[in-house]
Parts: C-alpha cells; structure tokens; sequence
C-alpha cells in the first residue's frame, strides 16, 4: 500500500482516479488544486507518489512540482503528471522538469494503475 498525493481540479475525474488507485489498496489524499497539495506538503504530508494534473488554476503541476524542490523534502517521491495536451512542447517542457513521467488524458483505469505499480516498484528499488 502506498500513500499517493492527488491534485486534479476536475472533480469527476479525480474520484475516478481516487477510485481506481484505492480499489488497488492505496491511500490516497485529495487535492483539488495545485495550490492546495502544496499546502498540504508544507504541512509536512509525505508521499511515496504524486500525481499532478498539468493544467490547474493558480498552480499548474509543473509549478507545485518547482515548489516541491524548494521545499528541501527527506524523501522527493516520483511525480506523475496528467496532461490533456499531446503537443510535443509540453511533452518536452514536462520531461525538462524532471517529472518521473506523464500520461496523457484521457487513459483508462487500468493504464493509471500499471503506470502507477512501476513507478512505486521503481522507488523500491
Ligand atoms: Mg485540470
């Protein structure tokens, strides 16, 4: 079981993601804007993922992820971004940022739980 830290501003498609990821054994905490899971971090939450929506209001993902390297974490976990945009330009820009990796919306269940099972079995070893 792992603790993964969510941000998504669509809320149908964060239970969705919320859903598949607890029905796999994970807990999962919710964020539903950037600006929020950074509060969360700040706060000293922990996380063995996190999975960032690109394009959120006030902070995008890419920005909370910059946030995330200022604030000095013991453990950094692997960050997943979700992105409804295939332009190679935010591939690139996504991949730059040092994100562990992104997938492009829409997905299914099942691709957001393997894609989530090798970044965690990644980390283990
Ligand atoms: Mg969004």
């Amino acid at each position: 079981m792992a603790k993964i830290l969510l941000a998504e501003d669509e809320g149908v498609l964060r239970m969705l993601i919320s859903d598949t990821l607890e029905d796999e054994g994970h807990s999962i905490v919710e964020a539903c804007s950037g600006k929020e899971a950074v509060g969360i971090m700040e706060a000293g939450g922990t996380f063995d993922l996190v999975i960032l929506d690109y394009m959120m209001p006030v902070y995008t993902g890419l920005e909370v992820l910059t946030r995330m390297r200022e604030m000095e974490l013991k453990h950094f976990p692997p960050v997943l971004i979700l992105t409804a945009k295939s332009q190679d330009s935010v591939r690139q820009e996504v991949l730059a940022s040092g994100a562990s990796g992104f997938m492009s919306k829409p997905f299914s269940p099942m691709e957001l739980s393997e894609r989530v099972e090798a970044l965690l079995n990644e980390m283990e070893k």
